[in-house]
């Protein structure tokens, strides 16, 4: 089925229900109860709209369920472990709420647990599943929901694999599997692409510039330029390698040639790109070759990928400055400065790393 016919099920739906409450009305029978009111949208990170549904909206539906589904769902039951039609799934895609159709996991945060439940290592957007102490069955446990509908999911527990050592465990029975292009889309364009900015550094008629600086593991740099006054975003990606569309295996290889990379939007009537330059040398070491602390390789060398003339006078000129100072006790700065190359953006996972995860970072903070 096409994404086309997918949305307009959904939307034939959505149809329906206020064409429902419209005739009711219009019959002189009582006014809506207030929670069946159209209520204000509230956009996640990735443009799914996530205002908690109206009770009766989610009795609706949950009553089409089949018993599995609605026992895990709306009375918090547990399917049998190795039950679940979705634990040995491998095929790539996303994983939705089985009630409401939100995009919980994806199939790039599902890893093989031994448990007999579907687990993954991280959520699709961290805010499509809300959390609550479990106090049941004797056990302290973290309940994990639908942050739109309340559809209970499963737990989460802290014996997962890295990069979150977390592991959520969830019920087959919650979930809905739609392939890659089958996805529902989101409700608008997210937020990240709407700060896309086009390598030319800056935006017609916006005060957006753009400038990508490589420091080591970029989940560090990311948080701390997106802190930074006059920034309006920072993305982590992969840039100046020689193969398209690199994912984090790859790169971490050490094979495909890119460094990870964050990429800066930013507002230069607020903020000038040697400020920008400043916060990335007291972020990181700009004399350690191909390696930042205890992370070895070329993906993680010193960069500054100029879109301009005028970034590559300044960062050359910046860097001349920190030598002549003598800043880092004299030692040489090895930080290359190229014309940046194609910017591909990490996985979902790596974004607002620090932020998802509470991580402690080794990166200093600039501001
Ligand atoms: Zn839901």
């Amino acid at each position: 089925m096409s994404t086309a016919k997918l949305v307009g099920i959904g939307l034939m739906g959505f149809a329906a229900a206020v064409f429902a409450l419209h005739s009711m009305t219009a019959k002189g029978q009582p006014a809506p109860k207030k929670s069946e009111e159209t209520v204000k949208p509230q956009y996640s990170k990735s443009g799914y709209d996530i205002a908690p549904l109206p009770k009766d909206r989610v009795a609706a539906w949950a009553a089409k369920l089949d018993p599995e589904a609605f026992n895990v769902t709306q009375d918090g039951g547990t399917e049998r472990a190795f039950c679940g039609g979705l634990l040995a799934n491998k095929e790539s895609g996303v994983y939705t709420c089985v009630v409401c159709g939100l995009p919980l996991f994806s199939s790039e945060q599902k890893f093989e647990s031994g448990t007999g439940w579907p687990s993954f290592f991280d959520k699709f957007d961290p805010d499509h599943v809300s959390e609550v102490i479990d106090r049941s069955m004797g056990m302290v446990r973290t309940e994990i929901n639908c942050a739109r509908c309340g559809a209970h999911l499963g737990h989460v527990f802290e014996d997962g694999p890295p990069p979150t050592g977390l592991r959520y465990c969830l019920n087959s029975a919650a979930l809905k599997f739609a392939e890659k292009d089958k996805a529902p889309p989101p409700d608008r364009a997210p937020g990240k692409e709407n700060a896309a900015v086009s390598a030319t550094g800056k935006d017609a008629g916006k005060e957006q510039a753009v400038a990508y600086f490589a420091g080591g593991c970029f989940w560090g740099i990311e948080h701390y330029f997106q802190v930074g006054p006059g920034v309006i975003d920072a993305v982590s990606g992969y840039m100046q390698g020689h193969t398209e569309n690199p994912d984090y295996k790859q790169v971490c290889s050490d094979s495909t040639g890119h460094a990870e990379t964050v990429k800066v939007v930013y507002d230069p009537s607020k903020i000038k790109y040697r400020d920008l330059l400043v916060a990335f040398f007291k972020m990181h070491d700009p004399t350690q070759m191909n390696r930042q602390g205890p992370d070895y390789g070329s993906q993680y060398r010193s960069g500054i990928w100029y879109v301009n003339d005028e970034q590559r006078v300044e960062a050359e000129k910046y860097i001349k400055e920190l030598e002549s100072q003598k800043a880092f006790d004299g030692r040489k700065i090895v930080t290359q400065v190229e014309k940046a190359k194609t910017f591909y953006p990490a996985e979902e996972y790596h974004q607002d790393y620090i932020d998802k995860t509470g991580g402690v970072c080794h990166v200093a903070n600039p501001w």
